[in-house]
């Protein structure tokens, strides 16, 4: 079967850049691929016909048979991890090519866990099942929450184990975004290319993202000051639903503003600004508060990368950058205010709500109360036996907050109504997350598939099992990279 029987339509624009940017890889077959899960609605959005794929696209989504017309290839790039510097590119991730929808959309179609390419180093180019079932089930809740994200199209066991601490099941996820290119893609231009070779990957990156800015007066620095409004605006919202991406390295930044590499992230469940998942972010660098600086220090590097094409003269190319990016705290702090007041159903946010949530906020952290159910709670008029609402506190500020609604002409109801179609009742928690890979990974996928079908439309009224918080006894949840 050819590409074609499956609806792909693929273009390759990645390969009409400079040939530093990309290297070819001819895939590994796998020996046994078998699609384990399967995102019908996204392969019937890409315009692919989903039958065909689930039935006989195995091979293809292993990477075991080229389809017509995929460029297969891997791209390079560069990142600060955890603030150092490193080339990197994708070690075990092949871009298959563009493929275009009917209506003329371009997705970058995915291999993760695919092989080793030249950018391997010493990794073995493969992923285990468990944690390409967690970026599935994560990347499709952060997609139904609305908060822009890659996607994920399947993931097909390979029939091979891969040694980690233990022998795993091999995976591969068929990834779908906007495109891959990131901060470090820049980085590498900047470090490794020529000039010439990061003028045309920012010319590529305005003309896959932002085509209008090729206007400009100058391109460049309207490059950057897309892409800070697009980050602006995509870590507020991971902040409004409690999200901890976990590694905030320059390469896992995207250039489109998509949300990319699900590894240790997680969740929030009590509201806690120092909440850290990732086993090796032991100094709280990624934690959830931390969240808004690091973007700031990740956009820093991409500014810099820039610099050679702001201007001739490095000293102007700076003056040129430095109060773009300086704008960004305040680009973030609107667009934070912005969803935390819709949050408590604020149409707009005027100068008194900004001390409103925060104050609200600061009580949660006192009373330890838990971030999604307290903003459910609200929405549904809740009241429930625990601290935080049982507090003269919360009494207080609730009168505070009535009184704002009513000052805006909303009543309590229609902000209710209003607020239940923003606070999620249910967001995939760590505890049931493990617990649904876990019983996947052993051959039961029940739980999964239910957990997957709830957290995709996290606004409906959800079962408590879910949408509870763990216990206390229950082991605090750390995530582990090298996955
Ligand atoms: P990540 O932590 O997933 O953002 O990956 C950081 C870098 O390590 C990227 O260049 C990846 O391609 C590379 N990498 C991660 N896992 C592997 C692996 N198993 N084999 C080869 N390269 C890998
Ligand atoms: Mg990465």
């Amino acid at each position: 079967m050819t590409g074609d029987s499956f609806g792909f339509q693929f273009e390759n624009t990645y390969t009409t850049l400079p040939s530093g940017f990309f290297t070819e890889v001819a895939i590994n077959p796998v020996a046994n691929p078998e699609i384990v899960i399967f995102n019908r609605s996204l392969a019937q959005q890409l315009g692919l016909d989903a039958d065909a794929l689930l039935a006989k696209g195995a091979s293809v989504l292993a990477g075991n048979e080229k389809l017509e017309g995929a460029a297969q290839l891997a791209q390079a790039y560069a990142g600060h991890q955890f603030g150092h510097f490193n080339m990197l590119g994708d070690g075990r991730a092949v871009l298959l090519g563009e493929h275009l929808t009917r209506n003329e959309e371009r997705f970058d179609i995915q291999l993760k866990g695919a092989g080793r390419t030249v950018y391997s180093r010493r990794g073995d180019g493969r992923a285990a099942l468990g944690p390409m079932l967690r970026e599935f089930i994560i990347s499709e809740a952060m997609h139904a929450l609305n908060i822009p994200t890659t996607r994920s199209l399947a993931v097909t066991s390979t029939g091979e184990l891969i040694y980690r601490e233990q022998a795993l099941e091999g995976a591969v996820l068929t990834r779908i975004a906007q495109s891959h290119l990131r901060v470090g893609t820049f980085q590498y231009a900047a470090n490794f290319a020529e000039k010439e070779d990061l003028r045309a990957l920012a010319h590529y990156a305005i003309e896959r993202h932002n085509p209008n800015i090729m206007q400009a007066e100058n391109r460049y620095l309207a490059l950057l000051e897309h892409v800070l409004e697009k980050q602006a605006a995509l870590i507020a919202k991971w902040q409004s639903v409690g999200f901890i991406h976990g590694v905030m390295n320059t390469d896992n930044m995207t250039i489109s503003g998509e949300t990319i590499d699900y590894g240790p992230c997680a969740f929030m469940d009590v509201f806690d600004p120092t909440t850290v998942y990732s086993s090796i972010d032991t100094q709280g660098r990624y934690a959830y508060g931390n969240q808004p600086n690091m973007a700031l220090w990740d956009l820093t590097r991409f500014a810099e990368s820039l610099l050679p094409i702001l201007h001739d003269n490095l000293e102007e190319a700076i003056a040129l950058a430095q109060p773009v990016v300086e704008t960004f705290p305040s680009m973030f702090e609107a667009n934070y205010f912005s969803e935390m007041g819709k949050k408590l159903g604020l149409l707009s946010i005027e100068a008194q709500d900004e001390k409103l949530i925060l104050q609200l906020l600061d009580y949660m952290q006192r009373f330890e109360a838990d971030f999604t159910n307290t903003f459910r709670a609200l929405s549904e008029g809740a009241k429930p036996s625990e601290p935080l609402f049982q507090s003269t506190e919360f009494k207080e500020w609730e009168q505070k907050w009535l009184a704002r609604l009513e000052s805006q002409g909303t009543t309590i109801a229609e902000a209710r109504d209003f607020m239940k179609t923003v606070n999620p009742a249910v967001i995939p928690r760590n505890h049931v997350v493990e617990q649904a890979i876990n019983e996947f990974v052993e051959g039961e996928p029940a739980l999964y598939l239910e957990l997957l079908q709830v957290v995709t439309n996290p606004y409906a009224h959800a079962d408590s099992k879910f949408s509870e918080p763990p216990t206390d006894d229950a082991p605090p949840f750390v995530s582990y990279c090298g996955t």
